[in-house]
């Protein structure tokens, strides 16, 4: 049986999202907000900048999260949701239940590892 509106998607990519954004908020980095300006003499010992470099890897790990979603969003919306990006093949079931955002098929991903 296969639903076109992908309702269930929908709702589990948006909950998501809503994570998602307010991690990066949590970090100063949402989407719209401003740098985060770091105060001088904190920034100049080893260890803030260690953070900042943890801060940077996981905003960045979050943003393409963020993209990967609204993209997924956007696949429902245009009605491809769910077909492998490479090979136009549909994507299976339990691997779009596992990975919502996924856009390749399996035998895709694999053999881009
Ligand atoms: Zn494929």
């Amino acid at each position: 049986m296969t639903e076109l509106t992908h309702a269930t998607e929908r709702v589990q990519l948006a909950e998501e999202r809503d994570r998602v954004v307010e991690q990066l908020r949590q970090l100063g980095r949402a989407p719209g907000t401003e740098e985060l300006s770091y105060d001088e003499g904190f920034a100049d010992t080893a260890a803030a900048t260690a953070e900042r470099g943890e801060v940077d890897a996981l905003a960045g790990q979050l943003l393409e999260s963020l993209q990967d979603i609204d993209d997924a969003l956007a696949k429902i919306d245009a009605g491809t949701y769910g077909r492998c990006e490479s090979c136009g093949n549909e994507i299976s079931p339990p691997r779009l239940e596992a990975m919502p955002t996924a856009r390749l098929c399996i035998v895709c991903a694999s053999q881009r590892r």
